[in-house]
């Protein structure tokens, strides 16, 4: 009789997941907090861990000393974002959920091993054993990797792309994340960076920012941004959104929030979802699409708080809630981390998976950071899993150019991992620029994953190099920054 043959499993096996809060009353600190307590946007806002005193007092005999001397030396002498979790997000690391079988690892060593790894963790307090030693920055990295403040076309509001603006409306969060691009500007200074300040004031930068938008007709697209906005009182923020969405060439406004998986306490507040409608319902009524873009890098974040501000805000008339990750080794940089995630997030929370950043070239980022040919390779292994419309892209934000999709690389040099990339449009502020469309741009891979023979190219032509290849195109690159600038300012001087 033929044999049936054996049953070959899809490389991703898809799977539905119930959401499940994990048990906050396993941490000693916590152990007496109510369910009422959990839920309340103060409470959480006022319990969030700053410092290792208060990540000590949490988790009580969990962690080993070895794990605080480890994290107070990246505190010193690495960390370019100050601590600051949410109880919210600390309940998603290593919990009875993450667990096999449910068992909890014991106190002391094994838990502490379990918390090295969890992919939360590895992000929002990192170690600095979990750094390179060696090529821990990229010679190029810099505080403003994207050159956002090179294209400031007002004080806080970047015009990169031709239809499109970002407004940072506030440089600060209710969590702060290890690799935040715009560490140069947001969070509390840290010892390795002192942080710049906005300059104007808030009421004087956001006129500054209408006025741009109103004098400015190509545009159609305000992404309102921070920092997070969840840290804008929220009176203050609907009357700036009352302005954007009066300026007759706005079609689309999009508010970004990590809050909405960091805090969602605060997108459940009753005060912020009746804001929330009002909101929503001025858009609709003049044509406007009003849609929040939220943050969340793993599947073990989205828990059923999550979810249900989601939800809170498609119910307020928000049109979609959309996800942004960022693409990090060791926190989601395999395909069953990505489509885990996606699933848990359009399955369970009605979040739309969009898009998955490459890790900026900020300082000491380097072990976040993945090749572009390893981007390449995931996003290939998403395709096919995912309806169309949810299948996340997977995109480099290359300085001076903006998101590019990784199959879009115009050349890839693998040997010294430096690739290529072209722009397609020029903005307002380069209309003078006429050599825009045609230039190339750059993009570095992490040096310690070329080939031996890449990375002693670096080591003979790196930052110190007198004329190797990358440093003149990085120096165009920069010249041409720097010309933008120019431009930017030009225009804007009466
Ligand atoms: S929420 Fe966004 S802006 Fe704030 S620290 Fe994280 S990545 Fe940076």
């Amino acid at each position: 009789m033929p044999r049936m043959a054996d049953k070959i499993e899809q490389p991703y096996l898809y799977r539905q997941h119930e959401l499940v809060e994990p048990d906050w009353t396993r941490f000693s600190g916590w152990a007496g907090v109510t369910s009422e307590q959990w839920a309340d946007v103060q409470w959480q806002r006022a319990h969030c861990v700053k410092n290792i005193k208060q990540l000590k007092e949490l988790m009580g005999d969990l962690l080993t000393d070895a794990f605080y001397a480890d994290l107070e030396r990246d505190q010193a002498e690495r960390a370019t974002m100050s601590m600051l979790v949410t109880p919210q997000m600390m309940n998603t690391m290593v919990s009875e959920l993450t667990w096999p079988d449910g068992v909890m690892p014991k106190a002391g060593a094994d838990y502490t091993a379990a918390f090295y790894a969890d992919p939360v963790r590895r992000y929002m307090l990192p170690v600095l054993s979990d750094r390179r030693e060696q090529w821990s920055s990229h010679p190029y990295a810099t505080r403003d990797s994207l050159h956002e403040h090179d294209m400031w076309a007002t004080e806080g509001l970047t015009h990169r792309y031709p239809t499109k603006v970002l407004a940072e409306l506030l440089p600060t969060c209710p969590q702060y994340c290890g690799h935040c691009t715009r560490m140069d500007l947001v969070g509390n200074s840290t010892p390795q960076v002192i942080k710049l300040k906005l300059a104007g004031k808030p009421m004087d930068r956001q006129e500054a920012m209408l006025g741009y938008i109103r004098n400015t007709p190509t545009v159609r697209d305000v992404v309102v941004s921070g920092g997070d906005v969840a840290n804008m009182p929220w009176k203050n923020l609907e009357a700036f959104l009352d302005k954007v969405i009066e300026i007759p060439n706005i079609r689309d406004i999009r508010l970004a929030t990590k809050a909405l998986m960091g805090l969602p306490q605060h997108w459940l507040a009753p005060d912020t979802v009746a804001g929330v409608e009002r909101v929503a319902s001025k858009a609709r009524q003049s044509g406007v699409g009003l849609a929040i873009h939220t943050h969340v890098n793993h599947a073990q974040s989205v828990t059923p708080l999550v979810a249900d501000a989601a939800k809170a805000m498609l119910a307020a008339g928000v049109r979609d809630v959309r996800n942004q990750g960022v693409l990090m080794r060791g926190v989601n940089s395999s395909t069953q981390d990505l489509l885990d995630l996606c699933f848990a997030l359009m399955d369970e929370a009605s979040i739309t998976p969009y898009y998955f950043y490459m890790c900026d070239m900020i300082p000491s980022a380097e072990h976040w950071r993945l090749s572009l040919a390893e981007a390449q390779a995931l996003q290939h292994s998403l395709m096919g899993y995912l309806p169309g419309f949810a299948t996340p892209r997977i995109v480099c934000d290359v300085p001076f150019v903006g998101k590019r999709w990784v199959h879009q690389v115009d050349t890839y040099d693998r040997e010294r991992g430096i690739s290529y990339w072209r722009k397609n449009y020029r903005t307002s502020i380069e209309s003078e620029d006429v050599d825009v469309t045609s230039a190339e741009y750059v993009y570095y891979d992490p040096i310690y994953t070329l080939p031996d023979s890449g990375q002693q190219w670096w080591r003979d032509h790196g930052a110190s190099a007198d004329g190797g290849t990358a440093e003149s195109l990085h120096e165009a690159a920069v010249a041409q920054a720097a010309k933008s600038r120019q431009a930017s300012l030009d225009q804007i001087a009466p």
